[in-house]
């Protein structure tokens, strides 16, 4: 199975991709980690990404679609994956498809996580402090103001995927507000549904 997770920042993709990936053994691609592991490791990639990141801004869609098109490649791909946080532009979307018709692949799904982002702002914060406690590393870019900036990309670039996605048919939506256990049971029936379709 080939899905993608889209929705703002905070919508809660990265929680529930871990528990897709548990039940149905695909492998979790996130571009936010792969570039945070990247700018960790002190790559000249990684290091132009890290500052992109920290403002809150989008890393060049060349940059992304370069990162997921050599993942996908690999031999544990086969298996299925779970993207997260990729695309989040059309041109990135649109590169998805061209690489996946290029391996003779499709994508399953897309399921939207329907959030009302005024609310964003408090998970996020929130998301950090329980970092703090747990003695893990906060998120630069998990601060109220560079938040901002991620959402006002996220309206401006990522949104109009779901129109995209809506044309070819296969976006499908969940209430992200809900508790973690409901939004992960109503992805259960949106997949269940699709899946037997
Ligand atoms: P995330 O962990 O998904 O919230 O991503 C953190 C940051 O990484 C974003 O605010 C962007 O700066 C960058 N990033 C992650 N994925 C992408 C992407 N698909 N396209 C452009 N920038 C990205």
């Amino acid at each position: 199975m080939r899905l993608v997770l889209l929705g703002p920042p905070g919508a809660g993709k990265g929680t529930q991709a871990a528990r897709l990936v548990e039940k149905f053994g695909l492998l979790h691609l996130s571009t936010g980690d792969m570039l945070r592991a990247a700018s960790a490791a002190g790559t000249p990639m990684g290091l132009a990404a890290k500052e992109i990141m920290a403002r809150g801004d989008l890393v060049p869609d060349d940059v992304v679609v370069r990162i997921i098109e050599d993942r996908i490649a690999e031999k544990d791909a086969a298996k299925g994956f779970v993207l997260d946080g990729f695309p989040r532009t059309v041109a990135q979307a649109q590169a998805l498809d061209a690489m996946l018709a290029a391996r003779g692949e499709k994508l399953d799904a897309v399921i939207e996580f329907e959030v009302d982002a005024e609310k964003l702002v408090d998970r996020i914060v929130k998301r950090a402090e329980e970092a703090k406690r747990a003695g893990l590393p906060v998120r630069k870019d998990d601060d109220p103001t560079v938040f901002e900036t991620r959402l006002a990309a996220y309206r401006a670039q990522t949104a109009p995927l779901s129109a995209y996605y809506r044309e070819t048919g296969f976006l499908k939506g969940v209430n992200g507000m809900e508790p973690i256990d409901a939004v992960t049971r109503s992805l259960d029936s949106v997949l269940d549904r699709h899946t037997h379709a």
